[in-house]
């Protein structure tokens, strides 16, 4: 089959020809409908081996929606012919934090090599899809399959976010939104369908400042150094409950930190070098600081019912898997408007 490999450290992703996979006992044989193209694949083809932990050529893509084509011996719960979004953390199953479908936060996926699919195991840019469990299979029936792809990250890691900080996000408070991309344009949307927060988002790029808006954020101006200044004058000058920082870069979580207003939350999920120091006096009292992983599988679920009522509308550019390494070269140029999804 063919399959979009990150060969060598340093190297550009290339569509090459590997042999065709079988499931192995419990395992889920996926036909790939839809692959999401996400900016860690970015980061983790600018890591170094240290970095990378794990062994290359990779199979990229851990955003994915397949068909069972398949099941393994003992493999149950599934039928063949169903379509299922992919439930990308996968952990051990057993373990404290696996057991309340946590699995994002495995306490023992290190330990025992467990890797997220297109994260070390081979993902879903390929024409199959190997799943090692059929827990990590969600039934998604007929949701569009190019749309719902996104929903497994960009979906459910803003989704997560959000949850923790929902107490927070009462009439009258104010969401600042960093970066409108592939997480935030759906951040944006779950931050309106969930909550009755003002959402303001900040972005570099003109033309994701318009998408921001279009999706449904009240306000949205340039991540330049006016705009800790703007959002100080529109809440008063009391700051925002919540900044949600999806670039994670040194200059965005310093800005995080000057937006943010007493006991408000600051969560960073941008993996770019960024941190912000906790400390009497660095920032406004009780302010507390995160930086959350994906989400859980039940939270998969809820994002998914979120489709069902039709309230997100994903923005999706499409890509054959021939394109795919082009869809990567625009991800990284920031010329993605919503989210890359390829079509194998
Ligand atoms: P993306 O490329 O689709 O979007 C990033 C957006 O940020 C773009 O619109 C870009 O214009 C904007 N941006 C860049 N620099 C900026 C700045 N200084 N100020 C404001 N906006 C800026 O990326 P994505 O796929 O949405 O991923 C976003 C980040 O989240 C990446 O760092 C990714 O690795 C990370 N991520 C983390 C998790 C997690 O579990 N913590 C999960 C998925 C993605
Ligand atoms: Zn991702
Ligand atoms: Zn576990």
């Amino acid at each position: 089959m063919k399959a979009l490999q990150y060969p060598s450290i340093g190297a550009a992703p290339t569509v090459v020809t590997v042999p065709d996979p079988r499931p192995g006992p419990g395992q889920v044989l996926l036909k790939v409908l839809a692959a999401g193209a996400c900016h860690s694949d970015v980061a983790v083809m600018s890591f170094t081996e240290d970095q990378l932990g794990f062994p290359l050529p990779l199979t990229l893509g851990h955003e994915g929606v397949g068909r069972v084509e398949a099941l393994g011996e003992g493999a149950t719960g599934l039928s063949v012919g169903e379509h299922v979004a992919v439930y990308g953390p996968w952990g051990c199953g057993v373990c404290r934090m696996c057991a309340q479908g946590r699995e994002n936060y495995c306490l023992r996926a290190g330990e025992l090599h467990i890797f997220p699919p297109g994260l070390g195991a081979p993902g879903a840019m390929a024409e199959y899809l190997i799943v090692d469990d059929a827990r990590h299979c969600v039934p998604i029936g007929d949701l569009d399959p190019v749309t719902t792809a996104p929903l497994t990250d960009a979906g459910l890691t803003p989704y997560h976010a959000i949850k923790l900080s929902l107490d927070k996000l009462v009439a009258g408070s104010t969401t600042v939104v960093i970066g409108a991309g592939g997480l935030g344009h759906v951040g944006i949307q779950l931050l309106r369908a969930m909550t009755a927060t003002r959402v303001v988002a900040l972005d570099i790029a003109e033309k994701k400042l318009d998408l921001a808006l279009s999706v449904g954020a009240h306000e949205a101006f340039l991540s330049d150094e006016d705009a800790a200044g703007k959002i100080m004058e529109l809440t008063g000058g009391e700051g925002a409950e919540v900044v949600l920082d999806f670039v994670g870069a040194p200059p965005t979580t310093a800005l995080a930190g000057r937006c943010v207003g007493i006991a408000g939350d600051v969560t960073v999920v941008g993996i770019a070098g960024g941190a912000l120091s906790v400390g009497f006096g660095t920032l406004p009292y009780e302010t507390t600081v995160r930086s959350p992983y994906w989400g859980s599988r039940a939270e998969l679920a809820e994002v998914l019912e979120f489709a069902r009522q039709g309230t997100l509308s994903i923005h999706v550019e499409r890509y054959s898997l021939d394109e795919a390494p082009h869809a990567y070269q625009r991800l990284h140029d920031g010329e993605v408007q919503g989210r890359a999804v390829v079509v194998p």
